[in-house]
């Protein structure tokens, strides 16, 4: 049994005074960034327009070290975390990862270690190492089957195929159940909305269709350019009747779906026609150390500066305590109750690039 479902579990015993919200949310999940590099040039995340030539990446040691993120995580978990989310930027892009891996594998109560990765670096060997290091979960990056398409929406020429080859090889390394995340955008990759749910139907892997969100200010997002998870979901019912499934646990992010003959199951996340901020219990780690409590935030806090300052854990630990109790974010729901229009774009502010802060 899970800690989670085990009140008298150590771990569960450790979260007795965990910090909640403003409005009730406990903490949860962590999303870690280990880069704010990436291989592609997604037109949707990084497009080469702001992400070009001139930009400016961290420098190295401005990144956190594996030992500062184990700290960080030891504190998060402390405080109820239990789902760990290695992200970025590209974080195959971050060397010696596997060793990450184990480091936080062994930090007792961390039930969940989960990586996203557009695959296109992971190697066999790759794969072996980061599953020998105890990483038993992966999600997996591809937006489309089709060539071309892939092509110009990672705008690097790269082709499906290493991606493919990379679900081979976590396969052979042992990972059982990859998730696969396929952004739609309507009249970019919304033709391969079929053959994606087609291609992994009948095996363990789980495509999960993600609505196509406005988060940073470069992508230049349209309501019109959303293709509803309804829609996607009558698209793929029509030739392979689907059936809704009861939630894993409270507050999952994806909504899931099998098929009625028993070939397996699909997920869609609704985060532009049904947000989910009530049950949202995620923070994120930017890659220099800063907190941000909603992928939407406008600003993070500098947990970093506390490290290298030499703050005590228990100073370390109050702080971000209290930083989730001032907590008081919704920006999906308030953007649907904002009534966007069709066509409209968001409100003009500066946010956070996903790349940055982890997706
Ligand atoms: N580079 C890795 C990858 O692509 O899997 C990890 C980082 S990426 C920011 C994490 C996830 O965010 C990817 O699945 C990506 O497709 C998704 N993503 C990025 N921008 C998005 C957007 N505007 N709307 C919805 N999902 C987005
Ligand atoms: Fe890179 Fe992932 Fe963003 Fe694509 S979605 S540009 S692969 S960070
Ligand atoms: Fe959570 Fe912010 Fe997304 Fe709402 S908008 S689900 S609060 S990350």
């Amino acid at each position: 049994m899970s800690s989670e479902n085990n009140p008298s579990s150590s771990s569960a015993s450790r979260s007795s005074k965990r910090p909640f919200d403003l409005l009730g949310r406990s903490l949860h999940d962590l999303r870690i960034s280990v880069t704010d590099r990436c291989n592609f040039r997604c037109t949707y995340c990084m497009p080469k327009s702001v992400f070009g030539a001139g930009h400016r990446f961290m420098p190295r040691k401005e990144l956190l070290t594996f030992e500062e993120i184990r700290r960080l995580v030891s504190i998060f978990v402390s405080h109820g975390v239990r789902k760990i989310r290695l992200t970025g930027g590209e974080p195959l892009l971050r060397q010696n990862l596997d060793a990450l891996v184990r480091m936080l594998g062994e930090i007792d109560g961390v039930d969940d270690l989960t990586l996203t990765t557009n695959a296109s670096l992971l190697s066999a060997q790759r794969a072996e190492e980061l599953h020998a290091a105890g990483l038993r979960r992966l999600t997996v990056s591809l937006d489309a089957l089709d060539d071309g398409i892939f092509s110009s929406m990672n705008d690097m020429g790269v082709s499906v195929r290493p991606v493919l080859e990379a679900i081979d090889h976590a396969e052979r390394a042992g990972f059982a159940s990859i998730k696969i995340n396929m952004v739609v955008q309507r009249k970019v990759n919304d033709s391969d909305i079929l053959p994606m749910a087609r291609r992994f139907k009948g095996t363990p892997h789980i495509v999960r269709f993600i609505e196509y969100m406005d988060v940073g200010s470069t992508n230049g997002w349209r309501l019109d350019d959303v293709v509803p998870a309804e829609e996607i979901i009558r698209i793929i019912d029509r030739e392979h009747p689907l059936e809704p499934l009861e939630p894993n646990y409270a507050g999952e992010v994806a909504r899931r779906w099998r098929y009625v003959d028993g070939d397996g199951e699909i997920g869609v996340i609704t985060s532009v026609t049904r947000p989910f901020c009530g049950a949202c219990s995620r923070a994120r780690l930017s890659a220099e150390g800063r907190l941000y409590t909603c992928l939407f935030a406008t600003r993070g806090f500098d947990l970093r500066s506390l490290l290298r300052g030499g703050i005590d854990d228990e100073a370390l630990a109050n702080a971000i305590a209290s930083r989730w109790r001032q907590r008081d974010d919704r920006y999906s729901e308030l953007r649907s109750e904002m009534t966007l229009s069709e066509g409209a774009t968001t409100e003009e502010r500066p946010r956070i690039e996903m790349s940055y802060i982890g997706g």
